[in-house]
């Protein structure tokens, strides 16, 4: 092959090749294990290092590696016994949608040239918009994931409320929100110093109280709160935070509300589980992570703004060759974002939307509370297994204990029960330190699990906490 084209006998025979690899791969997917082999990973990383190809390779030479070695060399992140930081496993049609979208290679950065496909897009956000109970005045963005739809949703507010004064603003979050909400507030212009960590209760969500009364105190010393960033369930503990109270403290202080509902904004979608996160309709601003929550394959983030032209206003560029669109109702993608040239998102939301229909995707979500409430009520009975709050949405914490046990013993057991459990294969099951506290977690939103695999982790858990509880000596 000499060329870069090529003709259509041999792209079905690529394609053909790629996809039988790949169905091979993801119909096995629940007898694999469950993290993956991460032994010697420095040593894997290092052997695959290589100056540039001049030449080509055969396709079938290059995808012998990577379906038969490397990727077995991963966390088994689509597979059943994923339950570890947040899950969400990839729908087959949205890969398909993938498939599409780049084979198609249309361009989507402009309404203009794509008017078609970026209606299908504008109707995805407004499909997210409807589910979570947003005016019409509403508009959106798909980003790359939840950080990047967190981004913009600081830099509209800081826009909208701050403008010049950017030094002078504050904004609020819980010492439990994501990670990401400091380092994208940084990204937007509000360094470290005008963040404030604020504490929690002992549910983990955001202490009221301590957002009152720092807000308060910044006004006092001259600066300008103007932002709080709730969490829709934190990554740690599950944890939703008092969303009706958070905006009524805005409200009253004209503050800036935005949900990172990354984790748990789409059961929401869900009307008997919309109480689990009362409120969400009133934040001005929400992250959404359709490939957490909807399933997708990583890479597709949303965010909604509530007042769609704050977000125009903050994101807008103009340049003598672009054309400008006044009917807003025409969806124009790099008004929105920062991004010009992108990939079109939108289909791979919009194809398995349509396929499956949206009450799938529901009984998905609602299967996943369902089942991380059963593995929370069937670790009552597990001997030395302390409980903390049931799941907010379907993610729980829990640690180890046995009476005589210091906190470090207790946090030194409940991490090696993590990584044991972990070695059975069976399921993969992480966790992290809040407060003082080690915490173990289980979080079920992969839609390829079921009972079945929860009473595996069960099962394990049992067994390794009785080792790890029985006094030694
Ligand atoms: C996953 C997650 C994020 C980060 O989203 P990315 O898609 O990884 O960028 C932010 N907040 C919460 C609560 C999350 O669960």
């Amino acid at each position: 092959m000499d060329e870069l084209d090529i003709d259509p006998s041999a792209m079905r025979a690529m394609a053909h090749a790629v996809v039988e690899r790949l169905i091979d791969h993801l119909a096995t997917l629940d007898t694999q294990p469950a993290r993956g082999d991460l032994t010697n990973s420095e040593a894997l990383s290092a052997a695959l290092r290589e100056p540039p190809p001049e030449t080509g390779s055969e396709l079938e030479a290059l995808l012998a590696p990577l379906f038969d070695d490397w990727v077995h060399r991963s966390f088994n992140a689509p597979g059943p016994g994923y339950l570890a930081y947040i899950p969400g496993g990839g729908i087959f049609p949205a890969g398909l949608g993938e498939l599409i979208a780049a084979g198609l290679n249309r361009y989507t950065g402009v309404w203009n040239a794509a008017p078609a496909f970026l209606q299908l897009e504008a109707n995805v956000l407004d499909w997210f918009r409807t589910w979570l109970e947003y005016p019409p005045s509403a508009r959106g963005l798909l980003t790359s994931g939840g950080s990047l739809a967190t981004f913009s949703a600081i830099v509209t507010a800081r826009e909208a409320l701050l403008g010049t004064r950017l030094r002078e603003g504050v904004l609020y979050a819980s010492t439990e929100a994501h990670h990401s909400v400091t380092k994208v507030a940084r990204l937007a212009g509000i360094l470290d110093d005008r963040v404030r960590v604020l504490a929690t209760d002992a549910a983990m969500r955001l202490d009221v109280q301590a957002l009152d009364q720092a807000i308060a105190a910044d006004r006092k010393a001259g600066l300008v709160p103007f932002m709080v960033v709730s969490s829709g369930g934190t990554t740690n503990t599950g944890a939703v935070d008092p969303l009706e109270e958070i905006a009524d403290v805005c409200a009253r202080e004209s503050l800036w509300h935005h949900c990172d509902a990354a984790y748990g904004g789409f059961f929401y979608m869900c009307p008997e589980l919309r109480p689990l996160l009362a409120g969400l309709p009133r934040a001005d601003s929400i992250t959404l992570d359709p490939h957490k929550g909807l399933f997708l394959p990583y890479g597709t983030g949303a965010l909604l703004v509530k007042d769609g032209e704050a977000l125009r206003r903050a994101h807008r560029g103009t340049a003598g060759y672009l054309p400008t669109f006044p009917d807003t109702q025409l969806y124009n993608p790099c008004e929105y974002g920062p991004e010009l040239s992108r990939p079109f998102r939108g289909l791979p939301v919009w194809l398995p939307l349509k396929l499956f229909g949206a009450e799938r995707f529901r009984a998905a979500l609602r299967e996943k509370r369902e089942l991380a409430l059963r593995a929370y009520a069937a670790l009552e009975h597990v001997a030395g297994i302390h409980r903390l709050e049931p799941p907010a949405l379907s993610l729980f914490p829990f640690y180890l204990s046995w009476p005589g046990a210091s906190l470090a013993e207790e946090n030194e057991a409940t991490q090696t029960l993590m990584e044991r459990v972990c070695a059975r294969d069976r399921v993969m099951i992480t966790g992290a330190p809040v407060k003082e506290r080690y915490l173990g977690r289980i979080c079920v939103l992969c839609f390829r699990t079921h009972q079945d695999r929860i009473d595996a982790c069960i099962e394990d858990i049992a067994l390794e906490s009785a080792a790890l509880t029985t006094p030694k000596r």
